[in-house]
């Protein structure tokens, strides 16, 4: 689960880490309620909302120095449409922004911690040169990003913490206060990064100010969907509005649904059989539309559900259902296809797999349905078939 920048920054403030927090608007009411929070004097910036990096460059980020410029400013970046790196060529609408006092900047880090999935431990990824251009250091200078594994048990160690700060800051005077403030920060990043099960915890920049202040400017957090049951507290900053609706749609009716951007609509049962699905429909050239397992106990609602989403996404120009029932009922899955069917017309075509229990009665079913759709005898044949059936649409 993503979360925008100023519900991380409330998180980081509470595990110890020096945040500027600002005030969140969605509408003008709320920009001039917001302007009233702020310090009088100015400078500040308007940054937007939204659940994608790359915004600076994007025009989502911009410094005010007078109170109007702030308001004009804030009007503007409120409601744009904001195409980064990240959005993709459609990009998204921004529906809240948040308005902070601006500070000089003498030094932009990057830092970050995620998992390591190969090594099985959280990982630190740090710059002693952050910014925007991250990504093309990362690219053309790979010797200038650090990274140090973290105990997963333990965390970041503070003798950890000093060797980062030292590298991430070089240069400092012997009596600067930034070393032991830095590695306070970063323990204070690895704080979070535990005590919230997050996936990613992402400060760029975390930035030194000319008066050797350090401070997160900007903050990105990514909780951990598998652990979010052990912190039903931040259910509540799930913002639904910036998720994909059709895996919104998907997750209410219990749905275990990932969109793609091919155009195979797949209903599998298992999460194997559903890999495997969208691996031999790529090995013959399709592109699937998304991942669905409806699981080992789908019911005739749950299999409603998942056919209505597919038939209702424009983007699937076809629809393969691969299932071998094994506590799911094929001729359950079959009455599924029809009811939905006959909801939501099936304007694609449809290849239909089904072995195992009631196959013969599922099968049955749909050859008397009267519903355009064809059998398919065998897993390799069926994704032939829709391949080859969706081909050029
Ligand atoms: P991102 O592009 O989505 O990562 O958004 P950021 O929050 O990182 O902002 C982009 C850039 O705007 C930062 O790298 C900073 O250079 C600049 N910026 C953000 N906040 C401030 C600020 O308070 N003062 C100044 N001078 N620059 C800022
Ligand atoms: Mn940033």
């Amino acid at each position: 689960m993503k979360l925008h920048e100023y519900q991380a920054k409330d998180l980081l403030e509470a595990t110890g880490v020096r945040v500027l927090k600002g005030a969140v608007a969605s509408d003008p009411a709320g920009i001039e309620a917001a302007i009233a929070t702020l310090s009088p004097g100015g400078p500040w910036v308007v940054k937007a909302q939204v659940h994608a990096g790359g915004r600076g460059k994007a025009g989502g980020v911009k410094l005010a120095k007078t109170r109007e410029d702030l308001r004009e400013k804030a009007r503007a970046i409120l409601g744009m449409t904001l195409v980064s790196n990240q959005t993709g060529p459609q990009g998204v609408k921004v529906r809240k922004i948040l308005l902070v006092e601006a500070c000089d900047i003498a030094h932009e880090i990057y830092v970050s911690i995620l998992m390591d999935r190969k090594e099985g431990r959280p990982l630190v990824v740090a710059s002693a040169e952050g910014g925007m251009e991250i990504e093309e250091l990362a690219a053309t200078h790979p010797e200038k990003i650090l990274k140090e594994h973290l105990d997963p048990l333990a965390g970041m160690q503070p003798h950890q913490a000093r060797d980062l700060a030292y590298r991430l800051a070089p240069g400092e005077a012997p009596d600067s206060p930034v070393p032991a403030a830095l590695a306070e920060l970063l323990m204070g990043l690895s704080r979070a990064f535990f005590k919230y099960d997050a996936s990613l915890v992402e400060v760029n920049p975390l930035i030194i100010t000319p008066s050797k202040d350090v401070i997160a400017l900007d903050a990105k957090v990514a909780l951990e969907d598998n652990a979010l049951f052990r912190h039903p507290e931040l259910e509540a900053l799930r913002d639904v509005a910036e998720e994909n609706p059709k895996e919104v749609k998907a997750a209410e009716a219990g749905l275990n649904y990932i969109a793609l951007d091919g155009n195979i609509g797949c209903l599998v049962n298992g999460a194997g059989l559903a890999m495997a699905t969208m691996d031999l429909i790529k090995l013959h050239g399709g592109a699937p539309n998304n991942f669905l397992d409806v699981g080992g106990g789908a019911n005739k609602d749950t299999m409603l559900a998942a056919f209505k989403l597919l038939l209702g996404d424009p983007q699937v120009k076809g629809i393969l259902v691969n299932i071998f029932g094994g506590i799911v009922r094929c001729d359950l899955v079959a009455q599924g296809v029809i009811d939905a069917a006959k909801e939501v017309s099936l304007a694609v075509p449809m290849v239909v797999r089904l072995e195992g229990t009631n196959a013969e009665q599922g099968r049955a079913l749909l050859a008397t349905s009267g519903l355009p759709i064809t059998p398919a005898a065998g897993f390799n044949e069926a994704t032939l078939k829709i391949v080859e059936a969706v081909r050029g649409k």
